[in-house]
């Protein structure tokens, strides 16, 4: 399906689109607009903006804006920016990934629904359909392997149907941290197999915070809803938390209506910040992903080191790789290797890393590595964890863009202690 595909490239356009100094004072730079709420000329115009507004179109009146929890100048900046390069219709801009996600899940799934879900999955997202939605809406979620074949798919959408109707397919791919692989034309033929069967339609939402949308565009590959945490690559630099939900028209309207309710929206504060860091993005994730195929490499060479997940080293001929290739148009820079042994012995080589830091979280310009299994996947189940992928022995790394060789030498001295 090709959406709304722009003309410009991504590097033209994550600079400075959606701003126009004409509509701003001729600043050069889009200024923060701090207020919480709107002024009406009149109050003729008061009335027809919330007239307006309870009819679905907000934007009509008064310049579009009432309230800052409705909408405000910074959120449709960044929205704006974000719409084209997801080649999406529409963009929802809210102030964490797990507020973009929980308000898709509120919005679009009904009590009583099934959900299915890639695995490994992110520990907040795995918490949220099983502490929240689970136990407080009856919606169940029903896992598919890792590389789920197509019977995979089919018989995990028959045991969900089985439950109540499947209201969406979740897919984080490449997966966290194990960089796991899913087809989305796959996801979506099976959504068709699905309708068939119970007559509603499930969403297909990609969670494409390991790429975001300069390597991956879902909505490209037939996804419904593309979601992503811009906590990480977008922000950059590990100082704001954001995520943003892109889609058609109406889908992304519905999850601006349950966004204004919760009020889960994106100050002007980081608005600002993201328009900012969005301007490097390109040069950023070029940089990062040329260390992290060098850090790659010689992992994989590495005695100590018994596998390593960074997609580009997918061997050639391999379906994975077909799917990837099809997908993506760049590996990124966040991926996960084992070390031989385990807990133990990836400690020691966390420990012993004196460049990169010791924490969860990803995507900045500073190199970061941590224990998926004692950290980001603390909420997982044991089993669940070993079955897709994720061993005591495995480390994340999220490389970032200091010099590659500094890096490498670091990780040598490291190594070197098991
Ligand atoms: C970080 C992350 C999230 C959650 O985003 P926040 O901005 O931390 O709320 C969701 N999915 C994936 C894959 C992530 O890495």
């Amino acid at each position: 399906m090709i959406n709304n595909k722009p003309v410009l490239r991504p590097e033209t356009l994550t600079v400075g689109y959606g701003y126009d100094p004409n509509d701003h004072m001729r600043a050069a730079k889009p200024p923060i607009y701090l207020t919480s709420t709107f002024t009406y000329p009149d109050a003729e115009t008061a009335l027809r903006a919330h007239d307006a507004y309870a009819a679905g179109n907000v934007a009509a009146e008064n310049g579009g804006f009432v309230y800052a929890r409705l909408d405000h100048p910074n959120l449709v900046m960044l929205q704006d920016r974000l719409a084209v390069l997801d080649h999406a219709a529409a963009c929802a801009v809210f102030n964490s990934g797990m507020s973009a996600l929980a308000t898709v899940m509120l919005t679009c799934l009904r009590p009583g629904d099934a959900l299915l879900h890639t695995t490994p999955i992110y520990g907040g997202t795995h918490a949220l359909m099983n502490t929240l939605l689970l136990p407080v809406q009856d919606i169940q979620p029903f896992p598919l392997p890792p590389a789920a074949t197509e019977s995979d798919l089919i018989a995990t959408a028959t045991a969900a149907m089985k439950h109540g109707p499947v209201g969406i397919i979740l897919a984080e791919t490449p997966a966290n941290p194990t960089c796991s692989i899913t087809d989305m034309a796959g996801l979506v033929r099976l959504a068709d197999t699905i309708e068939l069967r119970q007559g509603r339609r499930p969403l297909v939402v990609v969670d494409n915070t390991f790429l975001g949308p300069l390597l991956q565009n879902p909505l490209e590959h037939g996804a419904d809803l593309t979601m992503t945490s811009l906590t990480k690559y977008a922000g950059g630099h590990s100082d704001v938390l954001a995520g943003s939900v892109s889609g058609s028209f109406c889908l992304v309207e519905k999850l601006r209506k349950t966004r204004t309710l919760l009020g889960t929206h994106l100050d002007a504060h980081g608005c600002w910040m993201l328009l900012r860091s969005l301007e490097t993005l390109s040069v950023r994730t070029e940089r990062a992903q040329k260390n992290a195929e060098a850090i790659a490499r010689f992992l994989a060479t590495h005695q100590a080191v018994e596998a390593v997940t960074w997609p580009g080293l997918l061997p050639q001929d391999s379906p994975t790789r077909r799917v990837f290739e099809q997908q993506c148009s760049g590996a990124g820079s966040t991926f996960s290797f084992s070390v031989k042994g385990g807990r133990e012995e990836a400690f020691l080589v966390l420990n012993a890393l004196k460049i990169p830091r010791l924490a969860v979280s990803l995507g900045g310009t500073e190199t970061l590595v941590c224990h998926p299994a004692t950290t980001t996947h603390h909420a997982v189940p044991r089993e669940r964890l070993y079955e897709t992928g994720i061993s005591e022995g495995t480390v994340r790394i999220s490389v970032g863009i200091e010099h590659q060789d500094d890096l490498i030498a670091d990780f040598k001295q490291a190594l070197s202690r098991i």
